[in-house]
C-alpha cells in the first residue's frame, strides 16, 4: 500500500495527527484523540511527548505510516489502545493485555496505590491472596511494592493466567499463581493466615449494560465483568468467605466494588464479621471497601 492508497495527506507527523483527529474526535473527543496520538507515537517510534510536540513537521517512514493506517482503523472498530499496543502501564509495571483478560483501569490503580500507601507497614511481609486475578496487575504491583510479601493469585480462566504468568516473569516477580474458581462453597485454596485479601472480581449486572460503551463491550471478557441481575453479590460472598477462613486475625480486606451496590455489598462482609469502609475513587464513586475484623 502507498500513500495514494491511505487517506493521509502525506508522512507528515501533522497530517497523520490531523486525520486522526478528523475521524476519531466524533467518537472519543479530542483531547482523548490527543492522548491516543501520544500513545501510538511512543509505542511505534519510542517518541516522547515532546519530541512529538516539536517534530509536527517531520516525516516517518513508510512502514510506520502503514501502522499508524490499521491503528486509525482499529479505533474507528472501537478497538481499546491497550488491545493495538499490547501492553500498559499499571502502578508502574507493564501489564500486556489481550482479549483473554480485563484491561486495568485506573480506579483499580489508584486502589493499590491506595493499600501500598496506608497499609504497607502492616501488609509489607506477610501473606497476599488476590482473587479473579486476570492480567494480574495487582498481584504484580503488589509484589513489586513488597518483595518480602508471599503473593498468591488466584483466576479461573487458564488463558487469563498464562498472561498473568507471563507479566510476573516480565516485570521479574515472583507470584505463585492457582487455577480455581472462587464460587464453589468451600473453594480450597492452597494458602492461610494472609495479611491482605485483595480482589477486582466481575461486578456488572446484565441489566448495566445497556450503559457500557463497545470497547468494553466488544473487547473486554464478558467473564471478568458480568454477574446475573438475580445474584450480583455472588463473588463478595465467596470472597468473604475465604476471608473468614484465610485471613489473619489482624489482616486487611480490600475489594472494588459497582458503586450502585455500596450498601448491599458491605453487608455481605458484616455478616461474615467484618467492618467494611468504602472508599471513593477520583471520580468521586464508591470504589472499593476495606475491611477488618
Ligand atoms: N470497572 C469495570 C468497568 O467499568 C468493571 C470491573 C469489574 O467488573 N470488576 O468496566
Amino acid at each position: 500500500m502507498n500513500t495514494r492508497n491511505l487517506r493521509f495527506r502525506s508522512n507528515r507527523v501533522r497530517d497523520i495527527l490531523a486525520l486522526y483527529h478528523e475521524e476519531l474526535d466524533g467518537i472519543y473527543g479530542s483531547g482523548e484523540v490527543s492522548a491516543f496520538g501520544e500513545m501510538l507515537f511512543e509505542a511505534f517510534l519510542r517518541w516522547d511527548k515532546v519530541r512529538l510536540l516539536t517534530s509536527r513537521e517531520q516525516t516517518i517512514d513508510q512502514s510506520d505510516l502503514l501502522r499508524f493506517h490499521w491503528a486509525l482503523e482499529d479505533l474507528k472498530r472501537h478497538r481499546p489502545i491497550q488491545h493495538i499496543i499490547g501492553h500498559m502501564d499499571f502502578c508502574g509495571c507493564s501489564i500486556a493485555v489481550s482479549p483473554d483478560v480485563l484491561i486495568p483501569r485506573p480506579e483499580t490503580e489508584e486502589m493499590v496505590s491506595w493499600i501500598v500507601k496506608s497499609y504497607g507497614l502492616r501488609v509489607m511481609s506477610g501473606g497476599i491472596l488476590d482473587l479473579c486475578t486476570g492480567s494480574g496487575c495487582i498481584a504484580i504491583a503488589l509484589k513489586k511494592a513488597f518483595p518480602t510479601a508471599e503473593v498468591t493469585a488466584v483466576d479461573v480462566s487458564s488463558k487469563a493466567l498464562a498472561m498473568a504468568r507471563q507479566n510476573a516473569k516480565n516485570n521479574g516477580v515472583d507470584v505463585h499463581f492457582v487455577q480455581a474458581d472462587i464460587l464453589p462453597v468451600n473453594c480450597q485454596l492452597p494458602t492461610a493466615n494472609c495479611q491482605l485479601i485483595v480482589s477486582n472480581p466481575p461486578y456488572v449486572m446484565e441489566k448495566e449494560r445497556a450503559q457500557m460503551q463497545p470497547n468494553v463491550l466488544n473487547y473486554d471478557p464478558a467473564l471478568a465483568l458480568f454477574v446475573p441481575d438475580d445474584d450480583p453479590l455472588r463473588f463478595y460472598e465467596a470472597i468473604a468467605a475465604i476471608a473468614k477462613e484465610h485471613l489473619a486475625a489482624d489482616g486487611l480486606l480490600v475489594v472494588e466494588i459497582n458503586e450502585a451496590l455500596t450498601s448491599e455489598t458491605c453487608a455481605v462482609f458484616e455478616a461474615q464479621g467484618f467492618a467494611p469502609k468504602v472508599n471513593e475513587d477520583f471520580r468521586g464513586k464508591h470504589r472499593w471497601i476495606s475491611a477488618t475484623r
